[in-house]
């Protein structure tokens, strides 16, 4: 086939010019992200040849040769993986986007320049990290078990070429026409430093030719391996220094930072494996990205089966990156096999709870790094109230909040909440809303902050969700302030009272579910509740916000202050004359102002307006 020119993808082109322009100062990382997809290759022709032998073709050497070529300026990264046909080459070097490419562009330019290197090596930059250091890349590859091989040619501006090309063997060799700031790299020094830093632990062989001088001062080139190859997780416990488990983490994170905690063991016993585990500290920019990778990468015997294995652990555990090297599981059955398998499972249960030990060992002993994790990642961590039953108790002990009784900013356990109970007190309270401002100036505790009790202030959306799902922390009833009946009942001479009033308004008021007297509330004079069980009015605002329109709407409880002087008053026009229809008037003022408390939007704003205006009119009139 003769010589193609072909346009590079939008996308990419964008992303090109934002690595070259905002990566500068980590140039150095091109090289890790070469030696990376070299090893990823080989990888993958591994694990292919585990059922189809003949793709080996007698190599099964591994290695990924460095080298550099001072005369023509050049630096030469080769791997005997699994190589590329003309057609993968277009496909994975130029026409097809990464999945979740545009969402990264647009974050990208929403963050401001300082933040774009951090968020760069989160996504995982790859192979165009290669224009970072190089004005021009070739690269050549032989797909196993074909016999032609293909070059690829690109000055990484827009465009790349595709021709027929020449190679012995399978693999690939991608060739860097170094820029003149970028040719420290043909210094040997610099390649050793580099690949010491970032590839250490790549289990490849990464080697160079290097010079060596004979007995008789006789010269001869020979290879020399400069990475110690040892995988990390395989090491023993104290023989990693935190130096290389950070390095490692970055790897596989592309976070900037270092973990905030990483865990390192060896399972014994009914499932043997290996595990290296890295909490990270920071929510991940592509976080909430559908298609972001997530899992471990899971080994079997030191051969990599799946770099995204999600079966690994639970998804609320998803931020956690890392390691499993199983011994027991068996190797050449296909992915979607081993991934159904029991054991699968086991390592599973055993790997979720080493975390969730972990976490709650930092919780007791290092509360500070854990809350600073907690506040990125709590929110993950809470999908679990709601879908992992078996360490519902593990994880509620998690939880943080803040609470009536913290500094604003300060985060309490539901342990602590308890311990801080009034006698007598058997529910744990709290509230779900938008901010802690808006949740403490709400009607509905009023009154528990009256009697001096702690409620916990909640502004997660995933709370409501989350608590209700946990339902009770050590045989204490969580509450909601704005749902069901308020603790203390309305004593019996008021009921009376206001009997007649009630009657009438729950008549008028059809929109409600029902109107009664509150022990509730102390300075306002009425709030709205909902039943037990339903939806809160924190949520039903989200989905409507979120454009869930077709969201049941719970019909609410509107609660009236019997010692509220406005309330008195609706009483006793009510009480003068039964057909006032001030009284309807004034009624729904007051179910108005319980909407703007509680932070809700008024249906019908016109008429409130109106209702408010006759009253200041007439007022004025007095
Ligand atoms: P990523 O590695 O994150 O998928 P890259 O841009 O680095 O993204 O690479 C794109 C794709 O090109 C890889 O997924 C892989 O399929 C292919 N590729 C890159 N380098 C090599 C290589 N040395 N050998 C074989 N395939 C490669």
């Amino acid at each position: 086939m003769s010589a193609e020119t072909l346009q590079f993808k939008t996308e990419l082109k964008q992303i090109l010019h934002i690595i070259v322009h905002s990566l500068y100062s980590h140039k150095d990382i091109y090289l890790r992200e070469l030696i990376s997809n070299a090893s990823d290759a080989i990888d993958k022709v591994r694990f292919e040849s585990l059922t189809r032998h003949e793709l080996l073709e007698g190599d099964s050497a591994w290695k990924i040769k460095i080298v550099a070529d001072k005369t023509a300026g050049t630096l030469t990264i080769s791997d005997n993986g699994i190589g590329m046909t003309r057609d993968e080459l277009v496909e994975n070097l130029g026409t097809v986007a990464k999945s979740g490419t545009k969402a990264f562009i647009e974050a990208l330019q929403k963050a401001d320049a300082k933040e774009r290197p951090e968020l760069i090596g989160q996504f995982g930059v790859g192979f165009y990290s290669s224009f970072m250091a190089a004005d021009k890349v070739v690269v050549v590859s032989r797909a196993a078990g074909q016999a032609t091989a293909a070059k690829w040619t690109s000055d990484g501006e827009g465009e790349f070429t595709i021709e027929d090309a020449e190679r012995a063997g399978r693999g690939t060799d991608i060739t860097l026409h170094l820029k003149e700031d970028s040719k420290e790299f043909l210094d040997e020094w610099t390649i050793r430093s580099t690949v010491k830093k970032y590839s250490d632990y790549v289990e490849h062989p990464i080697v160079l030719d290097v010079e060596k001088t004979g007995e008789k001062d006789e010269k001869s080139i020979v290879e020399e391996t400069i990475n110690s190859q040892k995988a990390i997780w395989l090491k023993k416990k104290s023989e990693v220094t935190e130096a290389e488990h950070t390095e490692f983490y970055k790897h596989l994170s592309h976070d900037f930072e270092a973990p905030c905690k990483t865990i390192h063991y060896s399972a014994e016993g009914i499932i043997e494996f290996k595990a290296l585990l890295y909490i990270p500290g920071k929510r991940p920019a592509d976080f909430l990205w559908a298609e972001a990778k997530r899992g471990l990468h899971l080994y079997i015997r030191r051969v990599l089966i799946m770099d995204n294995c999600e079966k690994l652990l639970p998804p609320y555990l998803r931020f956690i990156k890392g390691v499993v090297d199983a011994a027991e599981l068996p190797l050449n059955v296909s992915r979607e096999i081993l991934q159904d398998s029991p054991l699968l499972e086991k390592i599973k249960t055993n790997l979720t709870n080493k975390v969730l030990n972990t976490l709650d060992e930092m919780k007791n002993k290092e509360i500070d790094a854990y809350t600073s994790f907690y506040r990125e990642l709590g929110v993950v961590l809470k999908e679990g109230l709601n879908s992992d039953w078996g360490n519902r108790e593990k994880l509620a002990d998690l939880m943080l909040y803040e609470s009536t009784k913290t500094e604003a900013g300060k985060l309490i356990s539901l342990a602590k909440y308890v311990e801080g109970m009034a006698e007598g007190q058997d529910e744990i309270y709290y509230l779900i809303g938008e901010s802690r401002e808006l949740i403490e100036q709400s009607p509905h505790i009023e009154a528990l902050k009256g009697q001096g009790r702690e409620v916990l202030l909640m502004t997660e959306p995933i709370d409501e969700f989350a608590v209700e799902a946990l339902g009770e922390y050590k045989g204490k009833k969580l509450r909601a302030a704005d749902k069901g009946a308020p603790e203390k009942s309305v004593d019996d001479e008021q009921k009376e009272k206001y009997k007649g009033l009630l009657e009438l308004l729950q008549g008028r008021l059809s929109d409600l579910k029902e109107v009664r007297l509150s022990t509730r509330l102390k300075d306002s004079a009425a709030c709205l509740v909902s039943e037990e069980g339903d939806m809160g009015a924190h949520m039903e605002r989200l989905m409507k916000r979120m454009g869930r329109t077709d969201a049941p709407e719970a019909k609410r409880i509107l609660e009236l202050n019997p010692l509220h002087p406005a309330v008195e008053a609706l009483q006793s026009v009510f009480t003068k004359d039964a057909t006032d229809p001030r009284v309807e008037t004034y009624a729904r003022i007051l179910h108005d102002e319980a909407l703007i408390a509680e932070g809700s939007k008024i249906k019908d704003s016109l008429s409130f307006a109106k209702r408010i205006n006759d009253l200041l009119a007439k007022d004025a009139q007095k």
